[in-house]
């Protein structure tokens, strides 16, 4: 099932590029694995996948442990700064830095483990009140201050979206997030690249792709419905 799900994911994903005129090597399709097994993951390995998305620091590195080592974690959710240092060395990518007193964290515990960490800014597009994220007009300032850190390095933009029932609605949030990103980029800060634009979720993964996302993360689309009533 998880298999041909992705595979439909897919051909979803290859047809918004096509729609927009770009390549398909340009976005990059991040499973979110939240909540689901081990196993579940391990059904999509033989096909290629490894790129995958988990929102809570102790069960990435659990399933870390678990699983062969080429596999990419992308750490989607909000990051408490006292658990950084379980991550630092597990993560190809944080998208969810919203705060310089995080990045310093970032920053620490990266040189502490001798290795550098590419983030990604969380910015809240839509401007809904109870989402973490910094406000667009904040976000600038945020990237030069922790671009003066070493450890850590600014790769692009991330937003969440609002739930929508009809993903057109969500099409001015990816667009503005994209402006953001292009604006910033221009200013050609030091130790900041801007290549990595992380939107979209299962509900509107492909307005993000038309609207630029270089990173869609994709949950219930290829795992299912998430069940949180077995959790504590
Ligand atoms: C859970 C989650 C997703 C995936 O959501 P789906 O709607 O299941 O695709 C994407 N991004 C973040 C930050 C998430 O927490």
């Amino acid at each position: 099932m998880v298999v041909e799900n992705l595979k439909q994911v897919e051909e979803r994903v290859k047809a918004a590029c096509e729609r927009a005129g770009r390549q398909r090597d340009e976005v990059t399709l991040i499973a979110v694995s939240k909540t689901k097994p081990v196993s579940m993951i391990e059904e999509l390995l033989p096909g290629g996948t490894r790129d995958f998305g988990e929102n809570k620091v102790q069960e990435l590195c659990d399933k870390y442990e678990q699983l062969p080592k080429d596999i990419r974690w992308h750490l989607i959710g909000h990051l408490q700064r006292n658990k950084v240092k379980y991550v630092v060395d597990k993560v190809c990518l944080i998208h969810s830095v919203d705060s310089l007193r995080l990045a310093q964290t970032i920053s620490e515990e990266a040189g502490k483990k001798g290795v550098n960490v590419p983030v990604l800014i969380e910015v809240n597009v839509a401007g809904e009140e109870s989402k973490f994220g910094v406000k667009p007009e904040e976000t600038e300032e945020l990237v030069r201050q922790i671009a003066q850190l070493p450890g850590i390095s600014v790769r692009g933009l991330m937003t969440i979206a609002p739930y929508v029932e009809d993903p057109e609605e969500n099409r001015v949030h990816f667009s503005s997030l994209k402006k953001l990103s292009v604006d910033i980029k221009k200013k050609n800060i030091d130790n900041v690249s801007m290549n990595v634009l992380s939107m979209g979720m299962t509900g509107d993964y492909e307005v993000a792709i038309e609207e630029g996302a270089t990173m869609v993360r994709v949950g219930t689309g290829i795992f299912g419905e998430r069940d949180y009533s077995k959790q504590a």
